[in-house]
């Protein structure tokens, strides 16, 4: 099934065939910065099957790891879409909320929930992880 999603005002469209690599809620306090709300559910795609319509513009930041993350956001409406990380380049994750069926995501994880707010809410089943397990298949 693929997945398919948008932007706030769909500017911005993307879909993807293959299924996400992996999946997790991150609660570290840079997602909570850019988006305002105590964890951003992100879905990582190979970014040579995920195909983005519409311009997105990049923010650049330094993640925890001290490398580059950069987070793309429809210039029109200014939603966060997806982000690409320096250490993790054949990737790109999405934001799970932009999906259109968002009952598609499936978290396999709380990561960085050393950081996570006091109000923040976790689904108990859930593995959770001190800040970012290791990588499913090793390191590439
Ligand atoms: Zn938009
Ligand atoms: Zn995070």
């Amino acid at each position: 099934m693929p997945y398919e999603g948008s932007c706030l005002c769909g500017s911005v469209t993307y879909q993807c065939a293959s299924e996400p690599v992996f999946q997790f809620n991150c609660h570290c306090r840079d997602c909570q910065k850019s988006t305002g709300a105590a964890y951003v559910p992100i879905m990582f795609f190979k970014s040579a099957d995920l195909h983005i319509s519409g311009e997105l513009k990049y923010f650049e930041s330094t993640g925890g790891s001290g490398r580059k993350i950069w987070r793309g956001f429809c210039p029109n409406c200014g939603a966060q879409i997806l982000g690409k990380v320096e250490i993790a380049a054949p990737l790109l994750s999405i934001r799970a909320g932009t999906l259109h069926d968002p009952a598609q995501y499936r978290p396999n994880a709380d990561v960085y929930v050393s950081q996570a707010a006091p109000w923040d809410c976790m689904a108990e089943h859930l593995p959770k992880f001190t800040t970012m397990p290791p990588p499913p298949g090793g390191r590439a």
